[in-house]
C-alpha cells in the first residue's frame, strides 16, 4: 500500500470527514462510496458527478487497495480457489462454493493463523499478521470479479478461511460494518457467518455487536479429545466455551452451529456422539459433520461414510439437527485445510481454513 489511505478502510463518517477537510459538503463522501461499491468503480477519475478538483484531491490522498488475483483454480464441481496477493505480496485464499442456487464466499481474516488446529494446514503457517479492514473488504470485492458471466452474486458470506476471525476482531468488526452498511456494500448480517475456535469472551460481543451468525469449531466430544486437537480448549475448556455460547444473545429463530470434522477412529465413535448430544442439549444448537480433507503430511483420515451416518442418526436421536457436509473442490486442493461445503442449509457453514501458502 501506498502512503495514500486504503478507501476500502473508511466507514462514511470518516470520508465524510475527509471531503468537510477538502472544504467539500459532507455529502460528497456518499457518492463517492455509491460509486466505489454500488458501481464498483476503481478510480476517481471516473466519479462523473464530482467536481474536478475534488476528484483530484481523492486521488492524492485514498487508494483502492484490492488484492491481486495470483491465481485462481476452478474445481471440476464448480468450486473456485482464489489465491490473492496483498499489497507486501503476503498470500491469502478465499474459495467460491456454488451449490443449488447458492453461491457462499469463504472469507480469510489473517495470513496464517496461531490457532495450531492439528487438523489444519493453514495452522503449519502460524500466525503472519492479521488483515486490515480494508483488505478483507478488498477480499470480498476482488473474488465477486471471479464469479462467472450471469453467476449471481454472493449469496453467503462465512469468515472460514485462514486465520481465527475473533483474534482480530477490530479489524473484524470494522470489515463487517462496511459489508453490511447501506452505503457500502448492503449485505445482510444474516448472511454473514463468522466461525471461532472458541474464543469464548469474543463471541457474545461478535453477535451482539454486528449481528452476524455464530459457529464454533468443536470437533471434539472431550477436554482430552480437543486439548489434543485444538490447543485453545486449554485455554477455554470445553465447560467454559459452552458457557460463552449459552450467553450469546440470540433472535429468535437463530442457533449456533457446532462444526465437527470428522476424523476416523479419533473422535467418530458412538460414545463420541452421545457426548456431544449432552454437551449441546442446554443450546439452541446445530451440528455440522464436516468431511475431512487430506492434505499432505497430516496424519489423519477422514471418517468413512458410514461412521459419518452413524454419527448423525445419534445426534438426531438426540433431537440435535445435524447435517453431513460433503467435500468439494478436492481437485484443485481445496483439500489443503478443511474445504466444507454447504450442501442442503441457506445458513449453513463451511469451513474451509486452508492455505495454498502452506503446500
Ligand atoms: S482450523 Fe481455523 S482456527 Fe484452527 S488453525 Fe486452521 S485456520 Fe486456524
Amino acid at each position: 500500500m501506498s502512503a495514500k489511505q486504503d478507501i476500502y478502510e473508511l466507514l462514511l463518517s470518516e470520508l465524510e470527514d475527509g471531503v468537510a477537510a477538502l472544504g467539500e459538503p459532507r455529502y460528497r463522501a456518499w457518492q463517492v462510496m455509491r460509486w466505489v461499491y454500488g458501481r464498483g468503480v476503481r478510480e476517481f477519475a471516473a466519479m462523473s458527478d464530482l467536481p474536478k478538483s475534488l476528484r483530484s484531491a481523492l486521488e492524492e490522498r485514498y487508494a483502492f487497495g484490492l488484492p491481486r488475483v495470483a491465481q485462481c483454480s476452478t474445481a471440476q464441481d464448480g468450486v473456485k480457489k482464489l489465491l490473492l496477493e496483498l499489497a507486501d505480496r503476503e498470500l491469502i485464499e478465499s474459495v467460491i462454493i456454488p451449490a443449488r442456487g447458492r453461491v457462499t464466499l469463504c472469507i480469510s481474516s489473517q495470513v496464517g493463523c496461531a490457532m495450531a488446529c492439528a487438523f489444519c494446514a493453514t495452522a503449519r503457517m502460524g500466525l503472519r499478521r492479521n488483515l486490515r479492514a480494508g483488505e478483507i473488504v478488498g477480499e470480498v470485492l476482488a473474488a465477486g470479479e471471479k464469479l462467472d458471466p450471469g453467476q449471481p452474486s454472493f449469496t453467503n458470506y462465512v469468515f472460514m478461511g485462514m486465520g481465527e476471525p475473533l483474534a482480530n476482531y477490530i479489524r473484524l468488526r470494522r470489515a463487517l460494518a462496511i459489508m453490511t452498511a447501506p452505503w457500502g456494500l448492503g449485505i445482510s448480517p444474516r448472511r454473514i457467518t463468522v466461525s471461532t475456535v472458541g474464543l469464548a469472551a469474543m463471541m457474545e460481543r461478535l453477535v451482539v455487536e454486528t449481528g452476524v451468525n455464530l459457529a464454533v469449531s468443536l470437533t471434539a466430544s472431550s477436554d482430552g479429545q480437543r486439548d489434543r486437537l485444538m490447543p485453545i480448549n486449554r485455554r477455554f475448556p470445553l465447560a467454559a466455551l459452552l458457557k460463552g455460547c449459552q450467553r450469546v444473545a440470540l433472535k429468535r429463530r437463530q442457533r449456533i452451529t457446532f462444526e465437527y470434522v470428522m476424523l476416523k477412529d479419533v473422535n467418530d465413535s458412538r460414545q463420541d456422539a452421545e457426548r456431544v448430544v449432552k454437551l449441546l442439549a442446554p443450546l439452541r444448537a446445530k451440528v455440522n459433520l464436516i468431511c475431512f480433507n487430506r492434505f499432505e503430511g497430516s496424519t489423519f483420515e477422514p471418517s468413512s461414510r458410514q461412521a459419518m451416518e452413524r454419527f448423525q442418526a445419534i445426534l438426531r436421536d438426540g433431537n440435535l439437527t445435524a447435517t453431513i457436509r460433503e467435500s468439494r473442490g478436492r481437485d484443485i486442493a481445496a483439500a489443503c485445510g478443511q474445504l466444507r461445503v454447504e450442501a442442503q442449509q441457506v445458513d449453513g457453514p463451511l469451513k474451509c481454513a486452508g492455505a495454498l501458502r502452506a503446500q
